[in-house]
């Protein structure tokens, strides 16, 4: 089965969903959707300080052409959205290094099995 890419606003990088943070319009307002499964159109951005700058610049300029938000009356709150993507992207930072240390103690027991 395929696994569904999405493109960064910013950086336009192709990269797996779960790599990438999903903003939504939800009650009249741009935000985060850490679950991913909000309805609606998603905007996606990477957990990296510089693709979120890249994609609050202008008022959040390439979110809202993302969203299609045209004349649209939706609040970006650019600093809001700013911090709460910050945290998102070094909580994903954190993931990527857990992962990739369970992934290393995983194959320890493997070699001594093949010792043996
Ligand atoms: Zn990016």
């Amino acid at each position: 089965m395929a696994v569904p890419l999405r493109t960064c606003v910013a950086c336009r990088r192709s990269t797996v969903k779960r790599e990438l943070i999903r903003l939504v319009v939800a009650r009249d307002s741009v935000q985060p959707d850490p679950s991913g499964s909000h309805p609606g159109r998603g905007a996606y951005v990477c957990g990296l300080a510089r693709c979120i700058d890249i994609a609050l610049k202008r008022d959040g300029a390439v979110i809202r052409r993302a969203l299609r938000l045209g004349c649209q009356h939706v609040t970006l709150d650019t600093r809001r959205l700013g911090s709460q993507l910050g945290e998102m992207g070094d909580a994903q930072e954190q993931r990527r290094e857990t992962s990739t240390s369970a992934s290393l103690l995983g194959e320890i027991p493997g070699r001594a099995a093949t010792r043996e």
